[in-house]
């Protein structure tokens, strides 16, 4: 469920605590954060599996929380499921990526094409979206900020009234939220937060060129911040390996 449309009650956070009366809901919320921050952290690897019993002693609650907790984690395109063997966190390949941003690229420059002005409807939804990324790019929650960032796209495909693009959306973003998560610097989701704002003035101004350039030149740089991301982290992640097997 995309984040604007969850009830406020259905994420914690230090301003808002957990409800006492409801233990059970809290306690799969704990373990859902405890598990994003154990990957973005790196304490637990991409392609790591969870069983769900395993999981459910770990902290002293039923598999059936620990499956909805699962749940909810695969509807953010963090983990993944296999009949046989189970949970397991999605390995995002900077290949991988490159293809998905790819097929972005192809149907974001599709859609933008097909419109001219946009209503001032419209524009005051994308507009909200966009205050919903600023506060995630002000706050710590680096699942939330990589999330709301890659669905500005499938809302713009709402917002322009086709479903079916938000859908084919909604699928390859969540592909690339992982790999966002992991790799995209602070610099990087300043930019991409900047970008979308320059989109909806140039779809405010009825001006279809400089927004489908805007869409080309945001998802080109999208992929080389990735790659370069990537790239870097793997080698800090070597250095601390190594460093740490020193002592
Ligand atoms: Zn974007």
């Amino acid at each position: 469920m995309p984040y604007e449309n969850r009830p406020s009650s259905d994420r914690p956070s230090k301003d808002r605590p957990y409800d006492k009366s409801e233990p059970e809901r809290a306690s799969g919320l704990v373990i859902e954060e405890k598990i994003i921050r154990a990957v973005l952290s790196g304490r637990i690897a991409p392609g790591e599996r969870f069983g769900e019993k395993e999981v459910g002693e770990i902290f002293g609650v039923s598999r059936t929380m620990v499956r909805e907790a699962m749940i909810r984690l695969s509807s953010r395109g963090l983990v993944d499921v296999t009949p046989r063997r189970g949970w397991f966190v999605i390995e995002p390949s900077v290949a991988e990526a490159r293809e998905v941003i790819e097929a972005r690229r192809a149907v974001e420059s599709g859609l933008i094409l097909d419109h001219g002005l946009v209503g001032a409807e419209a524009i005051a939804r994308l507009r909200s979206h966009l205050h919903a990324q600023e506060s995630a790019l002000a706050g710590q929650d680096l699942a939330r900020r990589s999330y709301l960032l890659g669905h500005f796209h499938v809302h713009i495909a709402d917002v322009l009234g086709n479903s079916v693009i938000a859908t084919i959306l909604e699928n390859l973003t969540a592909r690339t939220v992982l790999i966002a998560a992991l790799y995209q610097s602070d610099e990087d989701a300043q930019h991409s937060c900047q970008d979308h704002a320059a989109l909806i003035e140039a779809m405010e101004r009825g001006d279809r060129d400089e927004a489908l350039r805007i869409t080309r030149d945001h998802l080109i740089h999208l992929e080389k911040a990735l790659r370069n991301r990537a790239r870097s982290n793997r080698h800090d992640r070597l250095h601390e390996a190594f460093a740490e097997s020193r002592d």
